[in-house]
């Protein structure tokens, strides 16, 4: 009776034993295979740690708020006190939900003759920190993924960014939905339809818990090689997605304004590092400073292991030099 053969034959058989590669050093048990095997593992090795390397350039996330943290005001506030609707607004204010309020002031402004070129017009003359651009920029130059996160709309952001040259700045906008229907009416809605089902978050308005957007983001993040969030915000709805931050994240409130305030009368409920900014100069110092910090503490650790492995490797790794006689 012959024995079985180890070798695998076929359309299933290996590079290997299709003579492709060098033999199976296990069935040959060769000295030499055996090293051209270890140095394939270390080939390998090098390649995971340069990929742990490039991933650590893009691994922070920045999630902005936008009124009175991107822009210096309140967006809803601007486009109706620009546009003449300031008295109507405060009287309906006490009867309805703030993001119902701006689907009908736009009804009202639509009634009253105003287009929607007037609306853009009023968006791009909003105030903003001459710094703040730049910061937008240059934190998106280091690599991070950065994202808008604000209970105003769609319409207004959108207008806005690319009226500042930064949209493409921004990996994603969550926002309350906004655009303009058949009637070229600019309608705004809410982000979580309230009507049909609650959020569930008693601390933030019935349209948008931006607690619950920022447990979905950390959701996707270990997938996405993504590590540590910065979070800038100034207002009560930017308090609850800073009790979503972890120990490695980052709150940046800004000083003197409400999530400040919560921050301050309940910081133990806090596990993110807390750096408070005062004006668009301030953001631009923190935020870069916090970015750079975070990259070099990385490339520290991926320098250490790259020093220690990477030298023996590429010796052993590496073809022998030709001697010229
Ligand atoms: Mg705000
Ligand atoms: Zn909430």
């Amino acid at each position: 009776m012959s024995l079985p053969t180890t070798e695998v034959v076929g359309r299933h058989a290996s590079p290997e034993s299709r003579g492709w590669c060098s033999p199976n050093p296990l069935i040959h048990g060769g000295h030499e295979s055996n090293s051209i095997l270890n140095s394939r593992k270390r080939i390998f090795l090098v390649i995971f740690i340069l990929q742990m390397y490039s991933t650590t350039m893009s691994g922070i996330v920045v999630i902005f708020d936008f009124d009175k943290t991107i822009i210096d005001i309140d967006s809803d506030n601007w486009v109706v006190d620009e546009l003449g609707a300031t008295d109507l607004f405060n009287q309906l204010l006490p009867t309805m939900p703030w993001n119902s309020l701006m689907d009908k002031m736009m009804e009202e402004l639509h009634l009253q003759g105003r287009s929607i070129e007037d609306i853009e017009d009023v968006l791009k003359r909003t105030p903003i920190h001459p710094r703040v651009v730049p910061a937008i920029k240059a934190a998106y130059a280091l690599g991070c993924d950065l994202r808008v996160l604000s209970d105003a709309n769609l319409f207004y952001i959108e207008t806005i960014l690319k009226h500042l040259g930064i949209r493409e700045c921004f990996s994603e906008i969550n926002t309350n939905p906004g655009f303009v229907d058949d009637e070229r009416k600019l309608r705004i809605l809410p982000y979580h339809d309230f009507h049909t089902f609650s959020h569930g978050c008693n601390i933030c308005p019935p349209n948008m818990c931006k607690g619950k957007i920022v447990e979905r983001i950390q959701a996707t993040l270990a997938k996405e090689g993504k590590k540590r969030i910065i979070y800038l915000g100034d207002g009560v709805g930017d308090f609850c997605p800073s009790l979503r931050l972890g120990e490695n994240d980052c709150m940046m409130p800004r000083k003197d304004f409400p999530v400040w305030d919560l921050i301050c009368k309940n910081r133990q409920l806090l596990k993110a590092d807390v750096h408070e900014w005062i004006d668009g100069e301030d953001l631009e110092r923190v935020l870069l400073q916090l970015i750079t910090t975070m990259i070099s503490m990385e490339d520290e650790i991926v320098n250490q292991v790259f020093d220690c492995k990477f030298e023996t490797i590429a010796h052993e790794v590496l073809p022998k030099p030709l001697y010229v006689p």
